[in-house]
């Protein structure tokens, strides 16, 4: 009788444990996912500001002189002054943060008290890349707005590493 008790208990504890054991399985898995989670959209966050600081380095370094000054106030500017401003703003229309021909250098003037300067920054965009281009350009800010455009993480990968290939050739001196 006694033995038949205290094989009841034993079992009892047994099944308490086995209880707990699949609780705190359960507990860690989920927290396993949150970080997996994390991690993922810190990586997409991360190759975003990769990519742009890339693109804002490629841009301060083939173009030395403010895109928007009117051409009397032309003149270098020393690489830390040289800001990578967009033709399209960043926040209204942020699927174009990345597009090459919505960034160009600017002094400080220009992009921040200026606010980039747009009707310049038109008549400059039209005078080197020609009026379709800055209309195509339009088109596309416009589409990648109202689909409220994306890159993907393949698309961020190859324009990270084709862009780095463009970065290392500027600053090692070969033209691109
Ligand atoms: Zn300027």
């Amino acid at each position: 009788m006694q033995l038949q008790r205290k094989l009841l208990s034993y079992e009892r504890k047994l099944e308490k444990l086995k209880e707990s054991k699949e609780r705190s399985i359960k507990h860690l898995k989920q927290r396993i996912l949150k970080k997996d989670q994390k991690l993922k959209r810190s990586s997409m966050k991360s190759l975003r500001n990769s990519l742009w600081k890339i693109t804002s380095k490629i841009v301060r370094h083939t173009e030395k002189y403010c895109f928007t000054c009117l051409p009397k106030d032309k003149k270098l500017l020393p690489w830390k002054l040289r800001i990578a401003g967009h033709f399209f703003d960043k926040h209204e229309f942020p699927g174009m943060k990345w597009e090459m021909l919505n960034v160009h250098t600017q002094c400080e003037k220009c992009n921040r008290r200026r606010h980039s300067f747009g009707a310049r920054y038109s008549c400059q965009l039209i005078r080197k890349y020609g009026y379709e281009a800055i209309l195509k350009l339009e088109d596309l800010a416009l589409y990648r707005k109202s689909i409220k455009f994306k890159y993907s993480r393949e698309e961020l990968e190859n324009h990270i590493q084709d862009r780095s290939e463009m970065l290392k050739k500027i600053e090692d001196g070969q033209t691109v």
